[in-house]
Parts: C-alpha cells; sequence; structure tokens
C-alpha cells in the first residue's frame, strides 16, 4: 500500500462586516466577529482541502479555487473540500486521517470541535481531529487579528 502525506496552512483576518458569518470548520458560529474572504474565509476546511491537495500532489487551492472568479464567491467551503475529495479519490486516494491545529485567542472553540469532526469526517470519509491552540498573545493572531489553521492529511491508495 502506497502512503502519502500532505500539510495545509491558512490564515483569514476578521473583518466587521454584518453580512458575514463566521464559519469553521462548517459549523456557523452565530453572533461571533467573522473572518474575510472571498468565499466563507472558512480557514478549516480550506487548511484541511489544502493537506489533502499537497498529499495527492495535486497543486494548491488557488490553482483549482482561483478568488478572481465569480464560481466560489460567497462559496460554502464544504462544496470546495467536496470537489478537493473527488480529485483525491479520482487519483485512486483515499483519505487514511486528518488532523487540525487551529490557532486563535478568541472564541472558544471546544464547545464547537466535535461538531466540526463530524461534519468535516464525513466529507472526507475518515477520522478529523480538530485542535484549537491558543497564540497566548503573540503576534498578530494573538492580537485578535484573525484566525490561522495548520492541517495534516495521510491519504493511501
Ligand atoms: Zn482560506
Amino acid at each position: 500500500m502506497a502512503m502519502r502525506v500532505g500539510m495545509g496552512f491558512d490564515v483569514h483576518r476578521f473583518v466587521d462586516d454584518p453580512d458575514r458569518r463566521l464559519v469553521l470548520g462548517g459549523v456557523v458560529l452565530e453572533g461571533e466577529r467573522p473572518l474575510a474572504g472571498h468565499s466563507d474565509a472558512d480557514v478549516v476546511t480550506h487548511a484541511v482541502a489544502d493537506a489533502l491537495l499537497g498529499a495527492a500532489a495535486l497543486g494548491d487551492l488557488g490553482r483549482h479555487f482561483p478568488d478572481t472568479g465569480p464560481a466560489w464567491r460567497d462559496a460554502d467551503s464544504l462544496a470546495l473540500l467536496a470537489e478537493v475529495v473527488r480529485l483525491v479519490s479520482e487519483e485512486g486516494w483515499s483519505v487514511a486521517n486528518v488532523d487540525c491545529s487551529v490557532v486563535l485567542d478568541a472564541p472558544r472553540l471546544a464547545p464547537h470541535t466535535a461538531a466540526m469532526q463530524a461534519r468535516l469526517g464525513r466529507l472526507v470519509g475518515a477520522p478529523v481531529s480538530v485542535k484549537p491552540k491558543r497564540a497566548e498573545g503573540l503576534g498578530a493572531i494573538g492580537r485578535h487579528e484573525g484566525i490561522a489553521c495548520w492541517a495534516v492529511a495521510l491519504i493511501e491508495r
């Protein structure tokens, strides 16, 4: 059996926009400050998709979903991840597991990680782990300017 590992990263800054909602791992966090982005700015789902593309050596998210076109404007990133899973499985790969570290000081993610893991896991067809991590006041994330996410994905065929 062949195995490949991929690393994904994404970062989005917070924005004050009453028309946007904070979406992380496909879960809407009502009443929380949203992130800026062309799509729904789901930084967790983007990092997972990026890791899967990387594992299959299929390039990065920007290549498949350019943020210049109208197709993915305000898009549900779960649809984007579903398309990435389709591309990866088209190459004969299946996902073994995904692990994410979400770096943010606020809001508290712990009450939502189970829902995120379930939603993402159903989409990729494998266990997905989501671990929140505080920036301890350091740098842009520590100043509450945005949220970053790292993800590692293992695929096999
Ligand atoms: Zn993104």
